[in-house]
């Protein structure tokens, strides 16, 4: 008896939660990565040195009937290694979690994909 449910245990790994808004409609968990740093998706060095931050909305999984949005405070570093192209990278995030340019956490799009597969078969799960 006596166990309290953190909104940070049903966050995906990786995040740390910084607030919680019920909006009336739905709920926004306002999120930001854990990681000091961010690999760069070019060459693979660690910088830790930040650009500027930017806000990201994905929607995630429902929590009692209800829609629920995440909105990350996502950040974009520099590479400082001397041969790689990019100047400029946005975060990375663990792919299990949420690609880098989806609208949806994996979770909903994983269970949003075989609901497509239930109800139409693979024309439809393309189309979710
Ligand atoms: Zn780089």
């Amino acid at each position: 008896m006596g166990q309290h449910l953190q909104v940070s245990e049903l966050m995906p790994p990786g995040f740390v939660v910084d607030e919680v808004i019920d909006a009336g409609s739905g709920i926004r968990i306002c999120l930001r990565a854990s990681s000091a740093t961010s690999c760069c998706p070019g060459c693979g060095a660690a910088s830790m040195r930040v650009h500027s931050r930017y806000a990201r909305q994905l929607a995630d999984l429902p929590l009692s009937g209800r829609p629920v949005y995440l909105l990350i405070r996502a950040r974009r570093f520099h590479c400082d290694a001397v041969l790689c192209p990019r100047r400029i990278f946005t975060e990375r995030f663990d792919n299990e979690a949420l690609l880098p340019w989806s609208r949806r956490t994996s979770r909903l799009d994983q269970i949003i994909h075989h609901l497509g597969l239930a109800l139409g078969g693979r024309p439809a799960a393309h189309v979710a």
